[in-house]
């Protein structure tokens, strides 16, 4: 078995012909005329979309994942930052006048018999684009090529057994679920989809973990925080867990102690690295020693391929997964990637610090923050207030509590709104719909607070500093 989902199943030799027929279909009729067009990937968590991703492959094409929990508006900025694509949509597409290929159709090429695809990807061509917020509002798609996720997944398929049970718990949009997929499908192991309707509640979580006997959780540790509240989640009961694979986000020495106690030997890796060098680039198992030292914990070693140094602070990735750069955007690409003897080197954002061959990781330079595992650009948000019923200036906070940020607070002003004049409970509730409208759920700030000046430091900035006070 190669994919599993509630029911939804496939295995590899289907994986594979299926995904040679949608390949020969795209090659076929659209093959030349377009073959250096990304076609979005449409859905969720059915089988179809792996099938989808390698058919797309096996036809020399890239491919950008979006997900059903993508707002309208962010999921045209994409279509429009394409130009018109081929849109292939194991779930009902949202817009109107795109060119669609349904669920239905794509059943049919993908069961058809004996076509074998017409071409194949050579290893500078872009295998995926991934979009991620963007601090001027609009969403940025980062480029990975085949040889960056063979280079990824040659050391990646290292964490998992050959015939391992798999937990893919991330949407495919996300490039954590790079992780999970490449790495199962080149080790032959079983992903296990989780839908999104059971990540919300822990039970049915908890039931699809046993039910499927997973062996290996990767996730954001907010995750797994959220599975520890119940307390029948340990080793007694899910005998099957082996390891705990995270990325994405700080592991704190809490979060990795509760789940030692809980599920005493199992292994703990935390990984690094961000979308713009193929998932991650550095590894570490986490011991017991490194939980009771009461210092943060490490990010791990620096996986063969990949090189870190630390520029002012900032942790900075060479090598042979890091990303060509942004797709159709010169400058923010000029900005954050550059070449260093022939190699290419990405600018992280991310402060560090190495302890002999060890990278600890040490907050951000910017204003780039993770809730619940999203990476999300504050500016993003802000840039989207801005605009919406007469509100002329925004600045957005993190609300911190034990070191992890728990939620957002916005801070707006708002035209015509008296100086000790409060906004209403269905006027905030409004701003909130609205911003829905461009924004994903998790981006929508949980405090909304009208303030009749923006502070201001003396270079004229926001001052965020005093802001945080009031959060
Ligand atoms: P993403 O592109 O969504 O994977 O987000 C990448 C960013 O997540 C990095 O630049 C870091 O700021 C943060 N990040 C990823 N892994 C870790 C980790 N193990 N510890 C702390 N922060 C992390």
């Amino acid at each position: 078995m190669a994919y599993e989902s509630c029911g939804d199943s496939l295995t590899y030799k289907e994986l594979w012909e299926h995904s040679d027929r949608l390949a020969f279909l795209l090659w076929e009729v659209y093959g030349e005329r377009e073959k250096d067009q990304p076609v979005i990937v449409y859905g969720h968590k059915k089988a179809l979309m792996p099938v989808c991703f390698l058919a797309c492959a096996k036809a020399g094409r890239a491919y950008c994942p979006v997900d059903v929990s993508m707002p309208e508006s962010r999921i045209q900025d994409i279509v429009d930052t394409i130009g018109n694509p081929l849109i292939l949509a194991t779930e009902e597409f949202p817009l109107k006048d795109c060119r669609v290929i349904g669920e239905e159709a794509l059943k049919i090429i993908t069961e058809r018999t004996g076509v074998r695809p017409l071409t194949h990807m050579e290893p500078k061509d872009t295998y995926y684009i991934i979009f991620t917020s963007g601090s001027t509002g609009k969403p940025k798609g980062v480029e990975i090529s085949y040889e960056n996720l063979s280079r990824f997944v040659d050391w990646s398929v290292g964490f998992f057994p050959k015939g391992s049970r798999i937990m893919n718990q991330a949407p495919f949009s996300f490039d954590l679920s790079v992780m999970d997929t490449y790495s199962a499908l080149g080790g032959g192991s079983t992903i296990y989809g989780l839908p999104k309707e059971m990540q919300k509640e822990c039970g049915e979580t908890l039931k699809f973990i046993k039910d499927n006997q997973i062996e290996y959780i990767v996730s954001t540790p907010s995750f797994v925080n959220m599975l520890l509240v119940d307390k029948s989640f340990c080793a007694d009961n899910f005998r099957d867990i082996k390891q705990f694979l995270f990325c994405g986000e700080r592991l704190t020495r809490e979060t990795a102690r509760r789940l030692l106690e809980q599920f005493p030997g199992v292994k703990i890796i935390n990984t690094y690295g961000p979308t713009e060098s193929t998932v991650a680039v550095t590894s570490v198992e986490i011991t017991e020693d490194m939980i009771e030292s009461g210092e943060e914990l490490p990010i791990g070693i620096v996986k063969e391929g990949s090189q870190i140094y630390i520029d002012d602070e900032e942790i900075i990735i060479c090598g042979d997964t890091v990303s060509s750069g942004y797709f159709q955007d010169e400058e923010k690409t000029a900005k954050a990637f550059f070449e260093e003897k022939g190699v290419r080197c990405y600018r992280t954002g991310d402060k560090g610090y190495f302890k002999g061959d060890m990278l600890y990781y040490a907050g951000r330079k910017d204003n780039q923050i993770k809730l619940h595992g999203y990476r999300i650009e504050l500016g993003d948000i802000e840039s989207n207030l801005v605009g919406i019923d007469g509100i002329t200036e925004a600045a957005v906070l993190p609300k911190v509590k034990d070191d992890t940020i728990r939620s957002l607070t916005a801070f707006i002003v708002v035209e015509h709104l008296g100086e000790c004049e409060e906004m209403s409970f269905q006027q905030i509730k409004e701003i909130k719909r609205k911003l829905g409208e461009k924004l994903p759920n998790y981006m929508i700030p949980k405090k909304i607070r009208a303030i009749t000046r923006m502070p201001r430091n003396n270079n004229g900035k926001v001052d965020r500093k005093r802001l945080a006070m009031i959060v």
